[in-house]
């Protein structure tokens, strides 16, 4: 990466906008709450991307005993892994790190080869399902919720996030920065100095995995570099898709 490809994401997006400070208030108590009715049993599964380390920096610096877990899927960029000893080092806690059985991705790519999620959407699904979705299943395993940094201006299939909803296994899905703007998060970044993924210096305001993800250019949407060959309405994994059977207990 050279230096004419990179620009300060806290320069280019951090704005203190009216009602920052309730907005990290309310998110604040949506942790306290999860951390509280679910003592021992909640986990921030975190991206490791802007919002999860705002997330991850609500939760230390309020002491609020609020796991923290990542997938691993073998494609993640170095980038996005330094974090890891970084959250560690800095916050002194322990980050659970979740891989897929090296069996199955040896299947997959032996069946379908490295670049299959180019070929379909049913085989990047089907890439995600084995990189992803399995290793979530065992990150959640004998919780009874989970926090995420998904908010509604990400895109428009995450527009009715709400505050709190129960996921379709009943498990309590909290997103404390549902009513959070991308300024608010790098000025949050920015006010507290929390480390941050360097790629998003990149242009990539959205980091997934290395054959996934891209740049974006001016102008595009937010979601826009991750799987940009597919349609906007297929651009989710699954960790976040909200199936028809599941029911919104409450928004707050
Ligand atoms: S984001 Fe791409 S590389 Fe990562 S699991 Fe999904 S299809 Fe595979």
């Amino acid at each position: 990466m050279n230096s004419a490809s990179q620009a300060s994401a806290k320069a280019l997006y951090a704005r203190r906008t009216s009602g920052f400070d309730e907005r990290v208030a309310h998110a604040v108590a949506v942790l306290q709450s999860a951390a509280t009715d679910h003592a021992g049993r909640v986990v921030l599964a975190t991206s490791l991307g802007a919002e999860d380390m705002v997330l991850t920096d609500l939760i230390a610096c309020h002491d609020l005993g609020i796991d923290i877990a990542t997938l691993e899927t073998g494609q993640l960029h170095a980038e996005t892994l330094a974090l890891i000893p970084q959250i560690e080092a800095r916050y002194g806690l322990v980050v659970e790190v979740y891989r897929p059985p090296q069996s199955s991705v040896v299947h997959f790519v032996r069946q379908h080869g490295e670049r299959a999620m180019y070929d379909s959407i049913a085989l990047r699904k089907a890439c995600c399902a084995v990189r992803k979705l399995e290793p979530l299943t065992r990150l959640l395993a004998g919780r009874e919720a989970w926090v995420s940094g998904l908010r509604r201006d990400q895109s428009s299939t995450r527009a009715v996030v709400p505050f709190r909803q129960v996921d379709g296994e009943g498990r309590v899905k909290v997103s404390p920065l549902a009513d959070w703007s991308w300024a608010d998060v790098w000025h949050y970044i920015e006010l507290h100095d929390v480390p941050y993924n360097e790629l998003h210096d990149a242009y990539m305001p959205s980091i997934g995995c290395a054959p996934c993800t891209r740049a974006i250019a001016v102008g595009e949407d937010f979601r826009a570099g991750r799987w940009w060959w597919e349609d906007e309405a297929q651009k989710e994994c699954g960790l976040h898709v909200r199936r028809a059977e599941e029911g919104v207990a409450e928004t707050a």
